[in-house]
């Protein structure tokens, strides 16, 4: 019995095959391109369920191949980026990408990330009701209302588009930018000075009404980059360890 199927795009072939053996032995069904067109080709032929990209590739450049599953598909993709390519990432991420992994990173990091995305995959994150849920935390879009452990937190407007936004992408990356469009309008896509008080200001807020130390680490910032705010298991799950590297 296999697992999902995965796609890892890499020009670097002893990168590639080290990634390919690891997750191989996981116990997932690995696909591997050393191009983008020859990743346009594995995508074709297979559909997998999760793409591993590489965004420096030798023919086209790796966003192509993000523009060309996003025609089609919905599928994750996570990013492996070089240090200090925050541009990329951004231009990445905006094209549709999920997440990203900087080079090197911990295998126990991405394994995290490989089951955050697989498991945002599986389903929209509200219920019947429309409600999000976060471990103590419920946005109620009816009546408008947030509760922690079921009591209601008095949040300002923005603040609770701010919430709704993020709940409705656990797990994921969301960008300065997209996020200051979503909740400000167009014209604040610049604005990241507001995003890092209203976001410090969620994060006081929620961890003030919840147990102590239960929302730890619910809103993480990816310096330069934006915001992740956590999913249900991986606020249970305790943080990765840096110990292997791939
Ligand atoms: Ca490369």
């Amino acid at each position: 019995m296999t697992g999902p199927a995965l796609l890892i795009v890499e020009d670097e072939q002893a990168a590639r095959r080290a990634l390919a053996e690891y997750l191989g032995r996981r116990g997932y069904e690995v696909y591997e391109a050393a191009s983008a067109r020859e990743a346009m080709r594995q995508w074709d032929a297979h559909r997998a369920d999760l793409v591993l990209l590489d965004l420096g590739l030798p023919d086209l450049d790796g966003i192509e191949v993000i523009r060309r599953i996003r025609r089609d598909a919905t599928t994750p993709i996570i990013i492996l980026s070089a240090r200090g390519d925050e541009r990329d990432k951004i231009e990445g991420l905006e094209a549709g990408a999920d997440d990203y992994l900087t080079k090197p990173f911990a295998t126990d990091e991405l394994n995290a990330r490989i089951r955050a995305v697989l498991r945002r995959a599986g389903g929209p994150d509200a219920d019947a009701q429309g409600c999000l849920r976060l471990g103590p935390i419920e946005l109620d879009p009816v009546k408008r209302e947030v509760r922690v452990s079921g009591e209601p937190v008095r949040l300002t407007p923005r603040e609770y588009e701010l919430l709704k936004v993020m709940l409705s992408n656990q797990g994921r990356l969301l960008t300065k930018a997209r996020l200051l469009r979503a909740v400000w309008g167009l014209a604040y896509a610049d604005e990241t000075a507001y995003l890092h008080v209203y976001v410090n200001r969620l994060r006081r807020k929620l961890s003030a009404a919840a147990p102590a130390g239960s929302l730890e680490g619910l809103i993480e910032t990816e310096p330069g980059i934006g915001y992740r705010i956590a999913d249900g298991e991986s606020l249970r799950e305790v943080p990765p360890s840096r110990a292997q590297l791939l």
